[in-house]
Order: C-alpha cells, then sequence, then structure tokens
C-alpha cells in the first residue's frame, strides 16, 4: 500500500480511428506523467480484450470486431521500463449485451473522453509474481 496526492487532472479527447492505449501512452510521455488513475468513457469499433488465466500464467485473448460503446474504461499509469505503461479493463456494450476484460488494444470509433487523474510521484510496476508485473506499493 502506499498513499499519494493527487497533481492534476488532464482530460484528453481521442478521436476516431485512433488507438486508446497508445494514445494515453503518448499523453502521458508528453506531460512527463509518472502516476495516475485513468477513467474514460466512448465509442470503439473494434477490441481485443483479454482474461489472464493463473494456471497459464498468461493471457487468453478474444476480439470484438464491431461498434460498442465503452461503458467503461478504468486503470492506472505506472513506470514500467523507464516508460509510462497503461493498465486498463473495459467494459463494452451495444443491444446484444455487454463484454468485459483486460484491454490489448481498443481503437476509437467515434469519440472517446479520457480522464487522466495524475498523482504526485512516480509509481513503479516492477515487481514479477506468477506470471504478472505487479504494482511496487
Ligand atoms: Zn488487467
Amino acid at each position: 500500500m502506499k498513499s499519494f496526492d493527487i497533481k492534476r487532472v488532464i482530460l484528453l479527447r481521442i478521436d476516431r480511428g485512433e488507438e486508446v492505449i497508445s494514445s494515453i501512452v503518448n499523453a502521458c510521455e508528453r506531460e512527463g506523467i509518472k502516476a495516475a488513475l485513468i477513467n474514460g468513457i466512448g465509442l470503439l469499433s473494434r477490441a481485443k480484450l483479454a482474461v489472464f488465466v493463473p494456471e497459464k500464467q498468461a493471457y487468453d485473448s478474444f476480439e470484438v470486431d464491431k461498434p460498442m460503446e465503452l461503458a467503461s474504461l478504468m486503470g492506472n499509469v505506472s513506470i514500467k521500463d523507464g516508460r509510462p505503461f497503461v493498465h486498463l479493463h473495459v467494459v463494452l456494450g451495444d443491444k446484444e449485451g455487454s463484454v468485459a476484460g483486460h484491454l490489448m488494444e481498443g481503437y476509437i470509433g467515434g469519440t472517446g473522453e479520457i480522464a487522466i487523474l495524475e498523482l504526485k510521484g512516480e509509481l513503479r510496476r516492477d515487481l514479477e509474481k506468477d506470471g504478472l508485473t505487479l504494482l511496487n506499493i
């Protein structure tokens, strides 16, 4: 456990066709962000999600290839191997139902409205355990 103070809140708009994770990483590099909480909403046109399987110590991934509301995007930004690392989970939905998972890749289909709550200090992700790289807190 570790406590942080909030430094500032940055609002980021991600436009149609742009990839969510790389857009957030780029914004963090530009702004020098080393610790943050993320939340967001929008519409994705396609995505690759995953579920971590502890027995395999690996992710099982699956693809979504249709427009779905990005009903919830949440996660955090830490520093891994000297660069901002974004860990995000999503809930996507349409009239047929919803899917959720660890976001591997997601392309904006309409707009993405992302809040980056920058924290003071640095959050490091460098503890290796059971196939995962954990937050060092
Ligand atoms: Zn995850």
